[in-house]
C-alpha cells in the first residue's frame, strides 16, 4: 500500500435522513477535492470514499457519531442578554466566536430569546444528523508536493491562491 496521498474528486448531494436537500457540488463548477488523510471531509465519508474508483456511483449512510458529532447538551448555554454583542439587535440565527467546555473556540448561534436571557447553541448545525451522501467518484491521482507541503488541493476544486 502506498504510503503517496492521493487527491480525491467526487460530486454530491447530501440529504438528511427523510431526503431533504441539505447541500450540493452539482451547483458547483467543479467537483469537490480533497487530500486523503488530512481530516478535510468526515471520518465516515473518507473512510466509505477510500474504497472507490473513478466512475462509481452510491449512497453513502454516515451516522452522526461519524459525521459532525451527537448533540452536546453542554454546549446549550444560556447567558444573559447584555454579555453579548449588540445585545439591542440580537436576532435568532446570530453567531458568536466563544470558548467551549474544553477551551476550543466554538460557533454558537442564538437559538432563543426569552427577556434578558439569550439561549446559545454551540453544537454544529447538522450535530445529531445521520447523513446521506449520494456520491459519483470523479477522480483519483497523486497529490503533488506542492499540495502536500501546503496540506490542501490545488486547481479546480481546491484552493485558488496561486
Ligand atoms: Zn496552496
Amino acid at each position: 500500500m502506498s504510503t503517496q496521498k492521493r487527491v480525491i474528486s467526487f460530486h454530491y448531494t447530501l440529504t438528511d435522513s427523510s431526503g431533504e436537500v441539505i447541500d450540493t457540488s452539482r451547483d458547483q463548477n467543479a467537483p469537490f477535492s480533497y487530500l486523503e488523510g488530512m481530516g478535510q471531509i468526515i471520518p465516515g465519508l473518507e473512510r466509505a470514499l477510500a474504497l472507490l474508483s473513478v466512475g462509481d456511483q452510491r449512497k453513502i449512510n454516515v451516522a452522526a457519531a461519524d459525521a459532525y458529532g451527537l448533540q452536546d447538551d453542554q454546549l446549550m448555554v444560556k447567558v444573559p442578554r447584555e454579555k453579548l454583542p449588540n445585545p439591542g439587535e440580537l436576532q435568532a440565527g446570530d453567531q458568536f466566536q466563544a470558548s467551549g467546555p474544553n477551551g476550543e473556540m466554538l460557533l454558537f448561534r442564538v437559538v432563543g430569546i426569552e427577556g434578558d436571557e439569550v439561549t446559545l447553541d454551540g453544537n454544529h448545525p447538522l450535530a445529531g444528523v445521520d447523513l446521506v451522501f449520494d456520491i459519483e467518484m470523479t477522480g483519483i491521482r497523486e497529490a503533488t508536493a506542492e499540495e502536500l507541503a501546503h496540506g490542501h488541493v490545488h486547481g479546480p476544486g481546491g484552493h485558488h491562491h496561486h
